[in-house]
Parts: C-alpha cells; structure tokens; sequence
C-alpha cells in the first residue's frame, strides 16, 4: 500500500470541505487533489504543518480582484468583459505569474494556475510568490487596435494592485509580446514610472533575453535531467508535442538542438503529423505563420505536402518516445494516455499547465512512464521572468548565453529538489518530489510569520 492510499480517507475528509467551500471550482478542485494527494502523507510526518492549519490557509487566496473591463471595438460598439487578478500567496516574494487571454477564463481556471504557481515559483529558488489573473475576453480575429483598447482598459484597473515590489504578471495564453508591450505602455503612462512591474516586455524596454524561449527550453532541458537519471537521452527519439505557441515553438527548437524527432504539432483546430520530422527550416515558417501571421496550423500541411492535417484532433494517437503536452490543461485524458503507453512512450513532460488528466497521470504512473508535470518542467518561463525583475532592478542586461546557462542551473537544481524528494519507487516520482520540495519554503516562511 503506498502513502497515498493509506490517507485516503483524510484527502477525500480535506477535499469535501475544499469543495464545499468553493462550489463550481472544477479546474481549481483538480489542481488542489493533486498536490494534497502527496502533501498530506508528508506532513502526518511534520505536524507542525498541520498545528499551525498549513493547508488550509495555503488553499486560500490572499485575494482577488475582479473587475470589469470595457472597451471599444473599431466599429464604435461597446464591449464588457470580465477581468480577474488571483494574488494567492505571497509568503516569499511578491506576487507573480501569467494572465491568460481566452473565452475559456473564468476563476476556476485562474484559482487552478494560482495555486500551482505558488510551488512552481517556489521550486525555482528565487524569491516570488504565486498569483495569476486574465480574462475571458478573445484575441483572436480582433485587430490590433481593439487588442490595444482592451489591454490599455485592463490595466487602467489592475495598475491599482500590482507594482514592482507587489505583484509582477507576465504573458500566458493569448498574452504575447503585443499584449504585454500595450499592457506595460498604459501602466507606465498612468504612474509616470519606468519600473519593471511586467516582465515578457521588448528588449528595448527592459526585457531579458531568452525569456520568450524560457519555457520551451526549460521544459526541454527537464526532460534531458529527467531522461539521464534514468539512464536515456534525447538523441533519435521521436517526440509529439500539442500547441504552436510560445511554449510548443521553444520546445519544439530545443528538442531539435539535442537531436530528436519532432513529429506533430497543433492548435485549438487539430494537429499536423509530419512524418519526415518538423526540421529547422519548417519551424522557422512554423513560428512566423503563429507568431507573425496569426495563421491556422492547416496551413502548415498545405505548405508541406508530406504533412498531413487532423482536423479537431489531438496529437497523442502517433506513436513516439516522449510527449510534451504544450497546449492548454486537460487536453491528454486517459485513452490518449492509453495510446501513449501501448505505443511505448517513456517519458511525458508537461510544457503546458495541467495538460494531463489525473487518470491519464494514474495510467502512466501505472506503466512507469517518466512524468514531468508542469509545475517542475514549465517552471524555466517564470524562471526567467525573476531573472527580467533582477535586470530590470539593477539596470543591466545579460546575454542570451548567460541567461540560457541560469536557466539551465535553475532547471538541474528543479529536477535536483525532485528525486530528493520523489526518490525510492522504482522511477523517481516527480509530482511527489515537485510538491512537497515547492510546499517545503512556502510553508515554512508561513510558519516563521506567525497567524498571518
Ligand atoms: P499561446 O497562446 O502562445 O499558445 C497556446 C497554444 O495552445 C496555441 O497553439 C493554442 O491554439 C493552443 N490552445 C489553447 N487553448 C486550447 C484549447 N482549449 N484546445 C486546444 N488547443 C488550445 O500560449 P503559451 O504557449 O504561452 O501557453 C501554453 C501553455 O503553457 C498554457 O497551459 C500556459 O499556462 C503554459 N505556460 C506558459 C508559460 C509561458 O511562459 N508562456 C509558462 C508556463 C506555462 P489556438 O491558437 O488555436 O488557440
């Protein structure tokens, strides 16, 4: 019987009143099991935790904010939507973590990507607490002067709760470099100051190199951690990965640079299965089609005729080593898993948040995959957007190579904290060792604070 079964009933006893006390929470209640699911074994062995009511206080939100958001469409119509900022724990840093642009937003979602920030901000070392906000408001199909109005009417509300030594946010989902830039314009022009209060920002105006690579890379140098402890490597083999944004892209590169296969990638409209690989040149048209044209992956398959389109599909049924999930949460459930495994996948790194669901997780842990989850492998973004806050407070600018080679410490020292603390089944359990290693310094500076 392993840790988790024995506390069963105390999880099930845990998670009753979690979702008693936040009702309609799905997403929020998924992230939250996960990670009590290994905590509360670990703290029965540290009762001091659980004296000083640990779980219960980190399972609820400093605050949040939600306000409304009007704006202006080109046609003069007037357009509502709702804006959110989750400022969930700021016990070892201010707050930071992304905002998500998508319909799909709602607080569910932004309590679920909250919560997990706080022990992925944690597993990075570097002082940042854990917070997430957006909207429910689409990017996409609008022009670039709608995007402007709405990103300059959210910030004229959020630059009231967050500042440089507060709360930081950075891009997610549909917050890229032009977000940012429109966001990081209105809240340097409301408070006449010129601070580092966003990170994801240009390079001419205080943003770090290597940051828009960070997660993609990170996630990627995990993964090589991950796949060396256990005696592989990356070299030849074959890789799927989901998404065509900023994390799928710099995943996709690196896996290329240490000599894999990239076989798929995706977007909300289906996937493309390249059969010869994605090689350099394709990923080049890749980026500038998602990045600069705002394109439709189809058009990748129609760009390359070897390549072929599925349409409202997932990647997970083409047969590969590894799969890098770098889309959205929940997007590989437990008969993509079941593919996966019959098609002998060893090893899973989650690039995006909680891609993966928790049967599809149990199935993998079943069959010895190796499992990244995104709290420990996605971890390089944030990572890297701590660095931007250190250049931005002492006015310099790293290079391209001495960020890369932070990030790839930071990574080592991430999957380092997780075989300590993930070690002695037969493959290192790295959800166990990425929570209760994220759990560890939170709750002890809670603990050092006193009822607060
Ligand atoms: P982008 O907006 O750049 O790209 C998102 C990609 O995922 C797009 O290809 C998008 O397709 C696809 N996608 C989004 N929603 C869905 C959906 N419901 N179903 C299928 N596909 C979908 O976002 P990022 O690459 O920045 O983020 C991807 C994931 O990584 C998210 O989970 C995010 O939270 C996580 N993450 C991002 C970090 C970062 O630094 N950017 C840091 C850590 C985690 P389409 O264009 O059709 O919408």
């Amino acid at each position: 019987m392993d840790n988790t079964q024995e506390y069963t009933e105390e999880i099930s006893a845990f998670m009753a009143g979690l979702r008693k006390r936040n009702p309609h929470e799905p997403e929020f209640h998924q992230a939250v099991e996960e990670i009590v699911s290994s905590l509360i074994p670990y703290i029965k062995d540290h009762p001091k935790y659980s004296a000083a009511q640990i779980l219960e206080r980190m399972t609820e939100p400093d605050r949040i904010v939600i306000f409304r958001v009007t704006w202006q469409t080109d046609d003069g119509q007037i357009r509502a939507n709702r804006g959110w900022r989750v400022q969930f724990n700021n016990s070892i840093g201010p707050y930071k973590g992304g905002l998500r642009f998508h319909p799909t937003v709602n607080q569910s979602v932004l309590k679920f990507l909250g919560f997990e920030q706080i022990f992925k901000n944690s597993l990075t070392g570097l002082p940042m607490g854990g917070a997430k906000g957006g909207s429910n408001f689409n990017p996409k199909g609008k022009s670039d002067a709608e995007v402007m109005r709405f990103c300059q009417s959210f910030m004229t509300e959020l630059s009231r709760h967050i500042g440089e030594d507060t709360d930081i946010p950075a891009g997610d989902i549909g917050v890229g470099a032009r977000e940012i830039s429109y966001m990081f314009g209105q809240y340097k022009r409301m408070q006449n100051r010129f601070v580092g209060t966003i990170t994801g920002k240009g390079l001419e105006f205080g943003g770090s190199l290597g940051r828009k690579e960070a997660t993609g890379y990170g996630c990627v140098y995990f993964l090589d951690n991950m796949l060396r402890h256990h005696g592989h490597d990356l070299a030849g083999k074959k890789v799927v990965v989901s998404g065509s944004g900023n994390v799928a892209i710099y995943a996709i590169q690196k896996c290329l640079a240490l000599g894999a296969q990239v076989l798929t990638a995706s977007d909300s409209s289906g996937y493309i299965y390249d059969p010869n690989g994605i090689d350099y040149d394709k990923l080049e048209y890749l980026k500038q089609l998602k990045e600069v044209q705002r394109g439709r992956i189809h058009e990748y398959a129609e760009k390359y005729p070897e390549a072929r389109f599925f349409e409202g599909e997932r990647p997970w049924s083409v047969a590969a080593d590894i799969a890098l999930p770098c889309a959205t949460q929940n997007e590989l459930d437990v008969e993509a898993a079941r593919q996966l495994v019959n098609n002998g996948v060893i090893a899973v790194a989650e690039g995006a948040n909680m891609p993966t669901t928790p049967e599809a997780y149990h199935l993998f842990a079943e069959n010895d995959v190796l499992f990244a989850p995104g709290k420990a492998a996605n971890a390089g973004g944030v990572a890297v957007s701590g660095l931007e806050q250190s250049q931005n407070s002492l006015r310099i600018s790293w290079s391209k190579g001495e960020v890369d080679s932070k990030l790839q410490s930071i990574m080592h020292n991430i999957h380092q904290q997780c075989v300590e603390y993930g070690s002695g089944g037969a493959i290192v359990d790295y959800s166990k060792g990425a929570n209760i290693a994220g759990f560890v310094k939170v709750a002890d500076a809670m603990l050092a604070y006193g009822a607060v």
